[in-house]
């Protein structure tokens, strides 16, 4: 399989865009090599410029779950394009997509539209603050809500109470107010909590983590989390960017029966067209602008191609057995990979939830970030690109979920599983 199409369009990207990418992820350094630049997709698979095809294991890492360039979210959008693309006034397809979401997800009871998933996670942190009048927002190492400021910081190990920046540009000010703890240490949240007391506004979480791989809570790690909040008058917010409507018609908090006083949305709901979200309890969001004195909007949100989109993605999956498949499809290809490493002697981890999909390349539990690091990244490379040229293109990095669609049949999921069987005996017989 030649690539020589995408490693030129690299080249040309590189010399008018940062590493001729607009999102990192996208150039490969988590595995080495170079980018494939896509032309087309449909259902489960993308073709690359040299005309190679793919089984898309990414799919836009997450909003596309009902596969690539769907009937029903293409006439939608056409049908609205036609219309006209932007008004910025307002339309009823944002209550259309609104009422939708309400009706979804269990603890929305008004919602708030942009344009990504780090507007909402930004807009969420500043309405909590305003809400509680505190300033402080604690997180967990690892979980990734998008590339404000404020959700830049992962602690090193041991720092509870005093964040290291992910990146320069960020001030010590902001690093001082965002209090970093391992993902599913209770222990660890309540030391801070019982020394901050009264100024922590939030908890922000993403309940199933996506942004290390896929990390699950243990038992009774949200319930606790929703009973620290509550002790210490601090909001709790799920970031379900990345799990909502994904792993239930209500994302996680459906699924683990613990409701959170705001959720940010993002990713599924635009069905592959910008769209963010941010919503809670009346209560609070009725303190934004121009109902309260909280700022937000933003010139494109509510977009009628957007909304449109995300209503046609939305309705889609509020047929019958929908996440029936899902689940199926989710639990086919971890335990088919499973399976297979488990018959060469492979160390691994792997969980799903629904169509979210995760391993890990260690023989230790994965339960946090820390854990998550004591993956083989090496041999995660080497697997990426011997699957790449056999046709299966997996997440480019392996602190990433992956993301299954409707679109992947069964027939599909098997394509995967005998190229995975096929990579790893190869491998197997390097070593
Ligand atoms: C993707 C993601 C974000 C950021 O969303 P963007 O649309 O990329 O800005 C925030 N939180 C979580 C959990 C995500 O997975």
């Amino acid at each position: 399989m030649t690539r020589d199409r995408s490693h030129a369009a690299f080249e040309r990207a590189k010399a008018v865009i940062p590493g001729g990418v607009n999102s990192p992820v996208r150039a490969f350094k988590g595995v080495g090599g170079s980018p494939v630049f896509v032309r087309e997709a449909a259902g489960a698979r993308f073709t690359d410029l040299d005309g190679n095809t793919y089984i898309d294991c990414v799919m836009s890492w997450g909003p596309l779950i009902l596969g690539h360039a769907d009937h029903r979210i293409i006439d939608a959008v056409v049908r609205a394009a036609a219309r006209g693309t932007s008004y910025g006034a307002p339309t009823e397809a944002e209550s259309d997509l609104a009422e939708l979401v309400i009706a979804m997800v269990p603890s929305v009871e008004k919602v708030r539209f942009c344009s990504s998933g780090t507007e909402a996670t930004m807009s969420a942190l500043r309405l909590a603050r305003g809400f509680t009048g505190r300033e402080k927002v604690v997180k967990f190492a690892g979980c990734y809500h998008g590339h404000a400021d404020a959700f830049l910081i992962s602690a090193g190990s041991g720092a509870l109470t005093m964040g290291t920046p992910d990146s320069p540009g960020i001030t010590a000010g902001t690093t001082r107010d965002t209090l970093v703890v391992p993902y599913n240490d209770l222990d660890a949240l309540r030391t801070v909590f019982e020394a901050e007391r009264t100024t922590i506004a939030c908890v922000i979480v993403e309940p199933y983590v996506g942004n290390m791989g896929l990390v699950l809570p243990k038992p009774g790690f949200l319930a606790g989390l929703r009973a620290l909040c509550t002790e210490f008058g601090a909001l709790l917010i799920f970031d379900e960017v990345m799990t909502g409507f994904r792993v239930a018609p209500g994302g996680v908090q459906e699924r683990e029966g613990v409701l959170p006083d705001m959720t940010t949305l993002g990713k599924v709901i635009g069905g592959g067209l910008p769209v963010g979200a941010f919503g809670g309890r009346a209560e609070i969001m009725e303190k934004l602008s121009p109902l309260g004195s909280i700022y937000q909007a933003g010139t494109l949100s509510g977009n009628p191609l957007a909304m449109a989109a995300g209503r046609a993605t939305l309705e889609a999956l509020r047929e019958p057995g929908i996440y029936e498949r899902l689940d199926a499809a989710g639990a086919r290809f971890t335990t088919g990979m499973h399976d297979i490493f488990a018959r060469h002697g492979v160390a691994h981890q792997h969980a799903h939830r629904g169509s979210m999909v995760g391993f890990f390349f260690t023989a230790q539990d994965v339960v946090d970030l820390a854990s998550a690091k004591t993956s083989d990244t090496v041999f995660y490379g080497k697997f990426f690109h011997e699957m790449l040229d056999r046709g299966v293109y997996l997440a480019p990095s392996q602190f990433e979920a992956g993301f299954l669609s409707l679109a992947h049949d069964d027939a599909t999921i098997d394509e995967i599983l005998a190229a995975a069987d096929d990579v790893i005996g190869a491998l197997h017989a390097l070593a």
